[in-house]
């Protein structure tokens, strides 16, 4: 049975069909030990009444040596009527011309965020002298900013047409300059301002921080932020300007500040638990995104959702790591925690619960796979018993 939309409300049947990718290099060996989890999870919340039932859909390398394609088109069909999926990382191809899968997947299905948690938990390996502070939630614009990969080589046509305008228009760019474009919408910074904003409410938030460059980029970055403040404005006065919190009683009310990308860079390790969702332009979060995961143990253990209207797809942060490939040591905790955020995405938030307390209590007896074991000083569990340890903590729960 497939999810559906009903009032602009997601409709979830008990016994629910998820496509799943399972990914290049090490995407089995970690596909195997998430599905493994989440399967145990929902047999232990919900007993028989709820099951998800896994198809598998090929893409990347398998479906290129298959197809001659990385997303075939029946894997597109697939997971846009299931309106989501789990995806492994997939390897880019070298040559060959083809798009990439993420990109052309976020196009079709207009998954226009990326959302980010980025939670410590403790017996991960971190930086910070108190790492326990960091619990925050990116939330990064998906579809435009110099994303579009709207670029011409220095010296081409297109490259020496622009600059030819440029100067009509009053401006000197430098000939032999390489050109990119950055565009960034009232439409596209208004609807992901939403979602944040409506995400902050809906999980208790205190606050909610738009970080931009808008000193400099005034009408891309600069503009963003001014459009997040408009799309606040429709809130009323549940929202409340930083500026503004000083003797205003907050019970349930979200404050907004924003803060110069730069700055945010330090704001985040000096000040962590002063920030919760944070809401910003493509490039930002692109950069914010990962400067977070290593504070909280690396991007192994950093989950992900592209999501966008009644449709998501969540995958791990990560890349294929093709030297792991098929030895069952990768960590599987950033696709593992990626399927939690798919399970509170459909609001089966008992098993979600149960896999993230049972990951913890393993992280508490130290029972971690190589990546995670070389910081600790401890011996390292392979994927698949990482997995199994997960099961049984969630068994003694
Ligand atoms: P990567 O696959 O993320 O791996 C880089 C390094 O990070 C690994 O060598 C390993 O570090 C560590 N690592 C990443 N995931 C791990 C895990 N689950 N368990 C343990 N260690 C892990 O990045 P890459 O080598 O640059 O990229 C490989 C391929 O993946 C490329 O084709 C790239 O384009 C693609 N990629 C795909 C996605 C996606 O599908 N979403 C995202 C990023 C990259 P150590 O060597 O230090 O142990």
């Amino acid at each position: 049975m497939k999810i559906s939309v009903e009032n602009n409300s997601l409709v979830v049947p008990n016994v629910l069909d998820i496509p799943y990718i399972e990914g290049d290099g090490i995407g089995p060996d970690i596909s195997k030990a998430t599905k493994k989890v989440v399967d145990e999870a929902i047999k232990i919340s919900y007993g028989n009444e709820r099951k998800i039932n896994w198809t598998e859909l090929v893409a990347g390398e398998k479906a290129i040596s298959k197809f001659g394609t990385p997303l075939p088109e029946d894997t597109v069909k697939k997971i846009t009527e299931h309106r989501i999926a789990l995806k492994g990382p997939l390897t880019t191809p070298i040559g060959g011309g083809f798009r990439s899968v993420n990109v052309t997947l976020r196009q079709i299905m207009d998954l226009y965020a990326n959302v980010r948690p980025v939670k410590y938990y403790p017996g991960l390996p971190s930086p910070l002298k108190n790492p326990e502070k960091v619990d925050m939630v990116v939330f990064r614009e998906n579809t435009e900013d110099v994303y579009m990969g709207i670029e011409f080589p220095a010296d081409s046509k297109e490259a020496v047409q622009v600059i030819d305008l440029m100067s009509k228009l009053g401006y000197s760019i430098r000939s032999g300059s390489g050109i990119g474009i950055k565009p960034i919408s009232k439409f596209g910074s208004m609807r992901i301002s939403k979602m944040a904003i409506d995400y902050a409410f809906a999980n208790k938030r205190k606050n909610i921080t738009i970080m931009h460059k808008g000193n400099i980029m005034k009408y891309t970055e600069g503009a963003f932020k001014e459009w997040a403040y408009e799309t606040a404005k429709e809130y009323g006065d549940r929202i409340v300007n930083e500026t503004e919190v000083a003797g205003k009683k907050m019970d349930g009310k979200l404050v907004l500040k924003d803060r110069i990308a730069d700055n945010m860079f330090q704001q985040i390790l000096l000040r962590p638990d002063e920030y919760d969702v944070i809401l910003c332009p493509n490039l930002n979060g692109d950069y914010i995104s990962d400067a977070l995961a290593a504070q909280i143990g690396g991007i192994g253990v950093a989950p992900s959702g592209n999501i966008g209207d009644n449709y998501a797809i969540f995958e791990a942060v990560h890349g294929s790591a093709p030297k792991y490939a098929n030895l069952d040591v990768a960590d599987p905790s950033s696709l593992t925690l990626s399927a939690v955020m798919m399970l509170r995405y459909i609001k089966w938030n008992e098993s979600a619960d149960i896999i993230e307390k049972a990951f913890v209590d393993t992280l508490r007896d130290k029972q971690v796979p190589q990546d995670l074991a070389r910081h600790l000083g401890v011996k390292a569990l392979t994927t698949s018993e990482f997995a199994n340890s997960i099961v049984q903590h969630m068994a003694a729960k």
